[in-house]
């Protein structure tokens, strides 16, 4: 294959591989490929079995029109998303065109311990891939979801990383060493952005903007499909806004930042008093859920800050819906009305005032389906090369 074919293909692999299904049209805009370079190598990737036409009813079709939608053939083979969140790991095998075959995950204490959480993730995929019965030439690629800031383009954690024992570690090379498949590495809050507008609670928006509200605070940002991270990879760093001038000290270094106000530890420390050091997440939604008068006041306070720093945001950027995921996002309408609230009520009459807010429609999967995506172009390459 001839280096300019081998680079159309490439290019018009990742304008498919980036999010929902695209168009000939769309393919031409995003590689400014001439339209007729696109057709030719469109034809002969579909020729090859790497890309396939759906029209809009969702049925393959042939016709080679223009406004058929493409995407990866399911049948290229299988591609990995993980999440390395704060506390917990997950790993989703999934199909290129998102369906998932398998998935795993545990509770481990990923910041403290990234060579047991590495290995935990080598073996998982390893072990998946043989009870569906897959043979390793059939996996494409991995995708990782890391808690936080991905510095492009070198894939490397930006500071304040999970915690300072993954400063030095490489976890594309750990995880291609392990398990001989190409890895893209990620920030977890902009690929569970990615997955929400692709397949959740950010379907049809024009500018989306995803919280993360779990053990930490992060925000992605999707604007037309397409994520936006930003000139270095640290854009959406929510969590870091500051939103207290006299707050506490973060562990980014900074004061009064959002996460020190609505992030797992301050929000744990405020039950501390009543329910005991031992209190977790996943204890706090379950007080939720069961309509706890302590906890519905600590939610609507929680909203209140977060709308709050979204009232900047939004002033800034325009967006037209805002789609609250991670463990509070899973709470109820306690902590979504007090944003709602808020942002009617500081936003400045010039901006649009009421963006939609919607609880995630993913939930916990967001972030590793996220990765899925991220697995697509990790698997650029040997895409490029099938058929
Ligand atoms: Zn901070």
């Amino acid at each position: 294959m001839d280096n300019r074919r081998r680079r159309n293909r490439a290019a018009i692999v990742t304008a498919v591989s980036s999010a929902r299904p695209v168009t000939r049209r769309d393919v031409a805009a995003r590689t400014r490929l001439s339209v007729s370079a696109v057709a030719s190598t469109v034809a002969e990737l579909i020729a090859d079995g790497v890309l396939v036409e759906r029209d809009d009813a969702g049925g393959t079709s042939t016709g080679g029109r223009p406004a058929a939608r493409l995407s990866l053939a399911s049948g290229l083979g299988v591609l990995v998303g993980v999440h390395l969140g704060h506390g917990s790991t997950r790993v989703v095998l999934a199909r290129p065109d998102g369906a998932v075959l398998a998935e795993r995950s545990q509770d481990l204490d990923v910041d403290h311990r990234p060579a047991e959480t590495l290995e935990y993730v080598g073996s998982s995929v390893l072990e998946l891939a043989d009870g569906e019965g897959l043979e390793h030439r059939e996996l494409l690629g991995i995708g990782v979801a890391a808690s936080a800031p991905v510095l492009l383009p070198s894939q490397t954690l930006g500071s304040p990383a999970m915690l300072s024992d993954w400063n030095e570690i490489d976890i594309a090379e750990r995880l291609d060493r392990r398990t001989g498949l190409p890895v893209r590495v990620g920030n977890d809050a902009n690929l569970g952005a990615l997955a929400e507008a692709d397949a959740g609670a950010g379907t049809g928006a024009e500018a989306m903007l995803y919280l993360l509200l779990s053990e930490g605070v992060g925000a992605g940002l999707v604007v037309g499909g397409e994520l936006y991270a930003g000139a270095s990879g640290r854009a959406g760093e929510l969590g870091h806004l500051p939103v207290e001038r006299d707050g506490r000290i973060c562990r980014c270094g900074g004061r009064g930042c959002l996460e020190t106000v609505v992030g797992a530890r301050a929000m744990l420390d405020a039950l501390g008093q009543a329910y005991g050091s031992s209190v977790d997440l996943d204890d706090l939604v379950t007080l939720a859920e069961r309509g706890n008068t302590g906890v519905r006041r600590l939610l609507a306070d929680a909203g209140r800050s977060v709308g709050f720093a979204l009232t900047t945001v939004c002033t800034v950027l325009d967006v037209d819906r805002i789609v609250v995921g991670g463990k509070l996002g899973q709470t109820g309408d306690v902590l979504l009305d007090a944003v709602r609230q808020t942002l009617r009520a500081t936003l400045p009459p010039v901006t649009n005032q009421e963006p939609t807010v919607v609880a995630a429609a993913l939930g916990e999967r967001a972030e590793s389906l996220g990765a899925v995506h991220l697995a697509r172009v990790a698997a650029t390459e040997k895409l490029v090369a099938a058929g």
